[in-house]
């Protein structure tokens, strides 16, 4: 990458937040979780602090922290599961980016007026004691997007 232009750089004065809080995590697909474990143990230099299955989702998932973010790996527990299909079509790969938000259902509100396509109707449980909402790839330039809060 270059260098920006100081003569064209833009930096908003307000220091551009909004209402999400943080990354709270990315969500990486693997076909394989103890292999993917070890390989990000090793490079992130620390253990994995979580295993969690969401039987719901048909996902076996695995956290790592990384300051105020995480990584969490996520494996198909069964053939028919969405990560499962996403693996077919994708292979491994960044699977979602997701955003801690303070008040899901407001975000949620908020999305909806923004005309984005939600693809859960309500918050739903998700690992590491969340409410989730996923909104639609195709909409943010082919990246699924999860918001969570703490439950
Ligand atoms: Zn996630």
């Amino acid at each position: 990458m270059t260098a920006s232009n100081p003569s064209t750089s833009q930096t908003d004065p307000t220091g551009g937040g909004g209402p999400f809080s943080k990354i709270e995590h990315i969500g990486i697909a693997v076909h394989h979780l103890e292999e993917a474990i070890s390989r990000y143990e090793q490079t992130l230099g620390c253990r994995c602090y979580k295993r969690e299955v969401v039987e719901s989702e048909g996902v076996e998932t695995a956290f790592f922290r990384i300051g105020e973010s995480k990584i969490e790996l996520l494996a198909a527990n069964r053939t028919d599961s969405p990560i499962a299909r996403f693996l077919e079509k994708h292979g491994e790969g960044v699977h979602h980016l997701a955003f801690g938000v303070e008040d899901i259902r407001r975000e949620m509100e908020r999305c909806r007026s923004l005309g984005y396509t939600l693809l859960n109707e309500l918050p739903k449980p998700g690992a590491d004691n969340k409410l989730v909402v996923f909104l639609h790839p195709k909409e943010h330039h082919g990246v699924l997007i999860e918001l969570c809060q703490d439950r």
